[in-house]
């Protein structure tokens, strides 16, 4: 049986291993929607090879050039934020969210809208907009399905069980390429190091979110959406090795834990063929290679962002948005050489010290609430 799927972010990191696994069982998928912020040579490619009915760049400015591209191929081209959202809401049996940032916010909710399938890769657009989405996907009954691993590891350890009937669900850290670092190492600290990920190859954002610990941050925020047990009952431990991908203990004392290799097609080839499972060529674990699996507590000495998102998460209402956006600014200041990597975590908390809207009901006052705490960070940007 064919399905028809739209993948918004199709030339991230997420995007090529989603149309890896695609183009694997080519013929059981029809694509209809590809996007990208700017990458038009690439997304034109792409939408070619897999036969899309239309690509989308979201920077308006690239469309000429897409469109030269595609000239002749029968493939339809946008640009623009509102060509992105209609490209979204194009009716498919499942949408891939892999943007990253806010920016995928408004396309995600699109394709929420639909009612079908949403495989959530864009952890910012869920952190940012919280109680908004989570509510607008109850309303349209859609399948939120988790991309991130830790997630994915822990909607596949639910299955089956009752939430109420957990006792914890501990995310897995990797501890980032900086994990055994000085506080005065992580201070002169460079872009470079910092996107060197050890176990895993990501987008630049994501990888220094990684570095500092906010990517955990994120996610414990993300995983207080996607899973109702409570702030309390949810904790972060450090893993190095990334091949527990998280946890879920229930009251009876029975802990559950998915494992796999660290690489991003096991978790999205789990979503795309959900409740099925697909062939994948991924390597099998091989646990007596690996040999030992370790653990050990955050410092949030060194690495204060699980803390401020932790903080952000009991306060809710806009803090999350805030400090998604400020870190966003951040981080891409830091990667611009503009800031220090220890001034990243700083800048969040002094957004949040600083800006306290009110809670954002609708997803114009979430965009709103973002789009002034970007302004607000780049007020705090220091030269490094
Ligand atoms: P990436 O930077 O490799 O790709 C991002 C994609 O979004 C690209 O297609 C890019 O063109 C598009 N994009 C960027 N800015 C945009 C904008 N302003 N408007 C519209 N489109 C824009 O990122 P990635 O590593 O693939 O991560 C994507 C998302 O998935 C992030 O939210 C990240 O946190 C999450 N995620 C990634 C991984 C991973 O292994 N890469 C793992 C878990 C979660
Ligand atoms: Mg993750």
């Amino acid at each position: 049986m064919t399905r028809s799927i739209s993948l918004l972010g199709a030339t991230g990191s997420i995007g090529d291993s989603t149309l890896d696994l695609i183009r694997s069982e080519r013929e059981n998928w029809n694509v209809v929607a590809l996007t990208a912020n700017c990458a038009a040579k690439k997304l034109a490619e792409l939408a070619q090879e897999f036969g899309a009915d239309i690509a989308v760049v979201a920077d308006e400015g690239c469309l000429e050039e897409l469109r030269a591209y595609l000239a002749g191929t029968g493939i339809e081209a946008a640009g623009g934020a509102q060509a992105l959202c209609e490209a979204a809401a194009r009716p498919v049996d499942i949408t891939v969210a892999a943007i990253v940032g806010c920016a995928g916010l408004a396309p995600t909710m699109a394709a929420i809208e639909q009612g079908k399938i949403v495989a959530l890769a864009n952890k910012e657009a869920l952190v940012s907009a919280g109680g908004v989405m989570t509510r607008l996907v109850a309303q349209h009954g859609t399948t939120l399905l988790p991309v991130d691993s830790e997630h994915n590891a822990i909607f596949q350890c639910l299955q089956g069980n009752n939430v109420e009937d957990v006792r914890w669900i501990t995310l897995t850290a990797s501890g980032g390429p900086l994990r055994t670092k000085t506080l005065a190492e992580l201070e002169a600290t460079t872009p470079a190091e910092a996107v060197a990920h050890p176990n895993w190859d990501m987008g630049a954002k994501i990888s220094v979110d990684s570095a500092t610990m906010m990517n955990k941050g994120l996610e414990f925020i993300e995983a207080h959406h996607l899973f109702p047990v409570g702030l309390d009952r949810l904790r972060i431990v450090v893993h190095p090795q990334s091949v527990i991908h998280s946890m879920v203990e229930y009251r009876d004392g029975s802990t559950l834990a998915q494992l796999g290799p660290p690489d991003m097609r096991v978790p999205i080839a789990s979503a795309l063929a959900y409740p099925a499972r697909m062939d994948t060529n991924c390597q099998s674990l091989d646990l007596t290679a690996i040999g030992e699996l370790t653990f050990f507590a955050p410092d949030e000495e060194r690495f204060p962002a699980t803390r401020l998102a932790r903080e952000a998460a009991h306060a809710g209402g806009a803090a999350p948005a805030v400090l998604n956006a400020a870190n966003e600014i951040a981080v891409a200041a830091f990667l611009a050489g503009q800031v220090k990597f220890t001034d990243i975590s700083a800048i969040v908390a002094r957004a949040l010290e600083t800006y306290m809207p009110a809670a954002p009901e609708t997803l114009d006052a979430v965009l709103a609430v973002d789009a002034q705490a970007r302004e607000r960070a780049k007020l705090m940007l220091e030269p490094a």
